[in-house]
């Protein structure tokens, strides 16, 4: 990919990225920008989202592919939960008989452990040929086939002409390799660029096509607002990976820009088209709200020549969605909210509340980087001091500092926070609306309408307990990040 880039978002040549950290916005800001915010480490930590997650995540819905997960069995955890999303995504786009992802894991045992796990590894590729016959075979690399050394890519190259016109296609997302589960999604298009595209030319380029990248977290009905509206300025769209195939794949290079629904999603890999081919793109933020969606499209459209069009196009929006934000904010004004999600969708959820005026008083982020450096200066202006917590799931972390900040209502996964009795809603949500101008009202009312009907989390914290002493929530949540 661009430069030098290996996968690992810790290691990206062109900025700082911070993954354990907590304390307050302003001191953030400042210590970033100072470039002294403190390498930390936890001493204690309650879970990691694995990257190859997020890799199976990204590809499992590519629909003339099959998968080989090169792992212990519990590592193919994981794919129950892409299958399941892979077949929401099929009864939502009215792909009937729904069917599941074509799955097979080597399960890799004491034995291979030890032996080496090569011979499984071939077994699984002739079988995934002879059972599905597909065009693109993806091997998923994990802790175990990465530490025992099994030869991935040269069992690739030995068996790709017997299997052929199948692609092998390994995608290195080694659990270990990175604490930041988005690098999963950069082992992927390390991958499509090693393997599919390779040295493809540039082509003859399509005007008004745009590479859309997009999460395997973006709903239907979201990738259906997206496109229409950039269908309104007369762009069309190439939606990759999610829903896709090796022929929009091999589309990519003959687009006139490119751009991603969120922020931490194929970024780097847009930065290598760039550099292979010229292929301008648009970095903003993700499109949830009036004001990142304008922002967003604004991006997107001045890579494509239509700025004015773009323009247009919002202020009609704006005329239209400024009753109804109004009517939301007569509901939302003045509750305090915490966020915590995925970088994009957080960062894009705390402005948009301020859209309903309500307050910003804490929220959680896996990292923290250049980008989120701009994202935290623009909510510090909006907010004021905000309590920030830069860990990938610390649900330790996130009951202490939800007991002690007390918000009206909490917006992310909501397991931990509706034990404590909060009304709790969130942003990242595959089977309904969340994105651009639509979606907006869909969100806003499902905010109001728990933050109204808080009963089920108040019986919930009733009748529950969480595990956790006073003692913690008097003790300061990130005690356990420590400078190293
Ligand atoms: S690849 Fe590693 S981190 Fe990921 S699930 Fe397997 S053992 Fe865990």
């Amino acid at each position: 990919m661009a430069g030098d880039y290996a996968g690992i978002r810790e290691n990206r040549p062109d900025t700082l990225t911070f993954t354990d950290w907590g304390g307050e916005s302003r001191q953030a800001e400042e210590q970033y920008g100072k470039k002294c915010l403190a390498r930390a480490d936890r001493t204690f930590s309650q879970g990691l989202q694995c990257q190859q997650i997020n890799s199976v995540m990204a590809l499992l819905s590519m629909e003339d592919s099959a998968f080989v997960v090169h792992s212990p069995l519990g590592c193919s955890g994981c794919c129950s939960m892409a299958n399941d999303w892979f077949r929401v995504g099929q009864a939502h786009r009215g792909s009937f008989p729904l069917r599941n992802a074509r799955i097979i894991v080597t399960n890799l045992d004491e034995k291979d452990i030890i032996h080496g796990g090569e011979e499984k590894l071939r077994e699984a590729l002739r079988l995934a040929k002879s059972r599905y016959n597909p065009k693109l075979i993806f091997i998923f690399l994990s802790c175990a086939s990465g530490i025992i050394g099994d030869d991935v890519d040269g069992i690739a190259a030995e068996l790709q002409g017997e299997l052929s016109p199948a692609i092998i296609v390994p995608v290195h997302c080694e659990g270990f390799k990175s604490k930041i589960c988005a690098s999963g999604y950069d082992a992927s298009f390390l991958a499509i660029h090693k393997h599919i595209l390779k040295d493809a030319p540039r082509g003859e380029t399509v005007p008004g096509l745009l590479n859309l990248f997009a999460p395997p977290t973006v709903s239907f009905v979201d990738q259906m607002e997206i496109e229409r509206i950039l269908g309104e300025i007369g762009i069309t769209v190439n939606y990759i990976p999610f829903y896709s195939s090796l022929e929009k794949i091999r589309r990519i290079p003959s687009a006139q820009g490119s751009t991603a629904i969120c922020k931490v999603f194929a970024d780097e890999f847009m930065k290598d088209l760039k550099e292979r081919y010229g292929i301008p793109y648009s970095h903003t933020i993700m499109p949830i709200g009036t004001r990142n969606t304008d922002k967003w499209l604004l991006g997107a459209a001045a890579i494509m020549g239509k700025t004015e069009e773009a323009r247009a196009y919002i202020a009609k929006q704006q005329e239209l969605y400024l009753s109804l934000v109004a009517d939301l904010r007569r509901r939302l004004e003045g509750k305090r909210a915490v966020i915590c999600g995925g970088t994009g969708r957080s960062f894009a959820g705390a402005a948009l509340i301020n859209d309903f005026g309500m307050r910003l008083v804490g929220m959680t982020t896996p990292i923290y980087d250049d980008d989120v450096q701009l994202d935290v200066q623009y909510l510090n202006d909006l907010y004021g001091n905000f309590t920030v917590d830069i860990g990938n799931m610390m649900p330790f972390e996130q009951v202490n500092m939800l007991h002690k900040l007390k918000p009206d209502i909490f917006i992310g996964v909501p397991i931990w926070a509706a034990r404590l009795g909060i009304p709790t809603t969130h942003v990242l949500d595959i089977k309904r609306p969340t994105l651009g101008y639509r979606n907006l009202v869909y969100l806003g009312n499902k905010i109001a309408f728990q933050l109204e009907n808080p009963g089920y989390n108040k019986k919930i914290a009733k009748y529950g307990t969480l595990p956790y002493k006073q003692s913690w929530y008097d003790d300061n949540p990130f005690k356990f990040i420590r400078e190293i």
